[in-house]
């Protein structure tokens, strides 16, 4: 399972359940297994410092290299 951060300010966004060894290119929201702070408006998802994070493209959030971080393992496909 992985934290997702924000790059800027750190607070966790959500924990998600990375599957396989790939980049986190986008979040599944099927696979979002816990929700901390984090906002959204219009189709973007915002971390409440204001940083955009990805854009929301309805079952997935297509995640913004460089605007997120994350802690933790991914699972074995
Ligand atoms: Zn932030």
């Amino acid at each position: 399972m992985l934290t997702i951060k924000c790059a800027a300010c750190k607070r966790k966004l959500w924990k998600y359940d990375k599957i396989g060894h790939g980049q986190v290119l986008r979040c599944h929201k099927a696979r979002i297994k816990r929700h901390y702070d984090y906002r959204t408006a219009d189709n973007k998802i915002l971390c409440v410092c204001g940083k955009q994070i990805g854009v929301d493209k309805g079952s997935f959030i297509k995640m913004i290299a460089k605007m997120f971080v994350y802690t933790g393992q991914k699972r074995h496909g």
